[in-house]
């Protein structure tokens, strides 16, 4: 199986050799085409299964549909397109990193959030307006408060690692996040494991999401 046969256009085919992959990992092979189609992922996967690709590859390509770098009409000021909420700095970057990499070709716009360090950066950062955020929750939320970012916009949310978000204990900050969203989006859920936690967070989320464990 190719990246290409997965339904990834030349732009991120190209970026993805030029990373070093050759085949899709298993949960990419699942999780782009289902994506692609505009269905809720429910992932079960630790790090190093390539989930960060599974789900920014085929997000990329909604953006940037067969590559064309006009297609991305819709930012506005202060606006976000896809928000990636992490548990960590060290995940938002590495994450960020990687839509960096993929987006080699296209004309994305992207950045990342944490708290620690000085929020002017991040706020002009975002002030054009965005394709895709990464962020971790506390940041996000005294962005909001100042009203650097406006979330009303977002078509994908993604949670990644969100059993660590959980257990780092960010649920109030993840749901105060999720209330800035439009109800109507896409909304991807990845987790190492399945806990009651994280299956009763996903059926309040999710609709009718696909179901993945690698
Ligand atoms: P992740 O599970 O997303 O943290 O990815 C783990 C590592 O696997 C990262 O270093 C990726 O660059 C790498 N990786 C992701 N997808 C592939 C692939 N299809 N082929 C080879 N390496 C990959």
């Amino acid at each position: 199986m190719s990246f290409a046969s997965l339904g990834l256009s030349d732009a991120l085919v190209r970026a993805v050799a030029a990373t070093g992959y050759t085949n899709p990992t298993p949960v990419q092979a699942q999780a782009i085409p289902a994506v692609l189609e505009g269905r809720d992922l429910m992932v079960a996967a630790q790090t190093g299964t390539g989930k960060t690709a599974g789900f920014a590859l085929p997000v990329i390509e909604r953006l940037f549909p067969a590559g064309h770098p006009d297609a991305n009409h819709r930012r506005a000021p202060k606006q976000v397109r896809v928000l990636v909420l992490t548990p960590t700095r060290e995940l938002a970057a590495q994450v960020h990193d990687s839509i960096r990499a993929y987006a080699a070709e296209l004309p994305l716009k992207s950045a990342c959030v944490f708290g620690g360090v000085g929020a002017n950066p991040q706020m002009k950062a975002i002030a054009p307006g965005l394709d895709i955020l990464v962020a971790c929750p506390g940041r996000l939320l005294d962005l909001v408060g100042q009203r650097a970012v406006d979330l009303s916009k977002v078509e994908v949310l993604i949670l990644d690692e969100a059993d660590r978000m959980l257990d780092m204990g960010f649920v109030h900050d993840v749901k105060k996040v999720i209330a800035k969203l439009p109800a109507k989006r896409q909304t991807l859920l990845f987790s190492a494991t399945f806990s009651k936690d994280i299956t009763d967070l996903a059926n309040k989320l999710l609709n009718n999401p696909a179901r993945i464990e690698v």
